[in-house]
């Protein structure tokens, strides 16, 4: 390991991670939202879950976190367990739509039934923020949460400086907001050249040390699967890889994720540091050809899946519970998105559902493994154990990459591992981030 990540959570679970669907209203139409039309219209300004179904969703989280603190962190191997990591706590998203058009009396009951230390709401940028400074005070935070905003930030429609000052103001109330970007045709229309969209749109906010998340755009149900926005992945990739090239040339002081975190891992965890030429680019015949390469161990590989899969999940307003990918996007492999759920939690702990023989989480995990080994370009690559925790395979469902690249994002990962002092910073940002 090259990097000291003590008490810094990047590329480190130690969180479950709850997203639930809370609300779709928005005032925006961005291109590539997966907001639920029905909601967007017919539940504006209310929030989509009763206090009864909240209070159901928080006993099974908290009854899962009691269990998943024995079962997981005591087992004998995959990613949790006596020798390795071990979940600490749990935190909930709070997810679509703009999250400030709410009452403030709903996000309050929002915020108190559905406890946890850290919680994250997604908003636009709006001055509405400010409701999120109430839910601070002494009085409406009993249990002194940690609260985070997820920045919805189109940058063909928001401005830089906007969200700037956003995020500052916001940081004098103890909230730490970031903004995510979503990859769309319409974006890259704007912004082809990578530079020009560093300099307007992330060179703003690349002063203030913050994350700053790419998510890749998937046609969803909610949207008729249009694929009008849909970027070819050699597309994608190539245009990231350059707005990597120029964060790091223009030494912005901002956390990329997940893509930047990736580095990290394949340096460390993968040994690449080993094949570091001084220009920070990687030797990867001489890496191929080293015994750091290690044998792909299928039950091992699952079982650590297993592990990520159990400790990222959403709950939608059915009470249908699905797992929440950590790939590029972070998206909820949901009904929306053509993926069954996992079980509903009405009738049934969340982990007899999981742990269910032959149920759907056996069956995706199966799916996602026998992918991997069989696909013309993952079967013999090095990096399928990171794309199977990363559910690569279910990407695959929406655009196939079947060009010159491929969902390992190489390119971007490799400009961001040129320069370890940013990578150094962004794992510091982490340890202040605590999950
Ligand atoms: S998606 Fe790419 S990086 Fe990942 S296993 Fe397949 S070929 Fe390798």
């Amino acid at each position: 390991m090259i990097f000291d990540r003590e008490n810094s959570t990047l590329g480190i679970m130690d969180d479950i991670q709850f997203a639930i669907h809370t609300y779709d209203g928005c005032a925006k139409g961005c291109p590539g939202c997966i907001v639920d039309t029905h909601f967007k219209t017919k539940q504006r300004f209310q929030n989509i879950l009763s206090l009864e179904q909240m209070q159901t969703i928080h006993k099974r989280v908290t009854e899962y976190y009691d269990w998943a603190k024995i079962n997981l962190n005591q087992k004998k191997f995959g990613y949790f367990g006596e020798k390795g990591f071990k979940v600490n706590h749990y935190s909930y998203t709070f997810r679509f739509g703009n999250h400030s058009e709410l009452p403030l009396e709903e996000l309050i009951q929002i915020s108190q039934t559905l406890d946890s230390p850290f919680k994250v709401f997604s908003t636009a940028p709006t001055d509405d923020v400010s409701k999120f400074y109430e839910l601070t005070k002494p009085e409406n935070n009993p249990s002194n949460s940690r609260f985070f905003l997820e920045i919805i930030y189109d940058p063909v429609a928001d401005d830089a400086q906007y969200i700037r000052k956003m995020i500052l103001e916001m940081r004098k109330y103890n909230i730490l907001g970031y903004p995510e970007v979503l990859i769309t045709k319409r974006l890259l229309e704007k912004y082809s050249d990578p530079k020009k969209f560093v300099d307007e749109c992330v060179a703003p906010i690349g002063d203030i040390e913050t994350q700053m998340q790419f998510g890749r755009y998937s046609p969803s149900k909610t949207r008729n699967f249009n694929t009008k926005q849909v970027v070819p992945l050699d597309t994608e990739v190539e245009w990231l890889a350059g707005v990597a090239h120029h964060i790091i040339k223009q030494k912005l002081n901002i956390h990329p994720i997940p893509i930047g975190e990736y580095a990290v891992t394949f340096l460390d965890e993968y040994n690449e540091h080993h094949f570091q030429r001084e220009d920070g680019t990687i030797d990867i015949q001489k890496l191929n050809q080293s015994d750091y390469i290690e044998e792909f161990n299928m039950a091992s590989v699952k079982e650590k899946t297993r592990d990520i899969f159990m400790t990222s999940m959403y709950i939608d307003h059915n009470l249908d519970l699905f797992i929440w990918s950590e790939s590029m996007g972070q998206h909820v492999l949901d009904t929306n998105f053509g993926f069954p759920k996992l079980g509903n939690i009405i009738d049934k702990p969340i982990h007899e559902i999981l742990t269910e023989k032959n149920g759907v989480l056996e069956k995706m995990l199966q799916h996602n493994m026998t992918h991997l080994m069989k696909h013309k370009k993952c079967s013999s690559c090095n990096y399928k154990s990171f794309c199977s925790s990363h559910a690569i395979p279910f990407f695959r469902k929406f655009h196939d990459d079947n060009g010159k690249h491929c969902y390992g994002y190489l390119p971007v990962i490799r400009e961001f591992q040129k320069d370890r002092v940013f990578l150094e910073n962004m794992i510091d940002g982490f340890k202040r981030l605590e999950f």
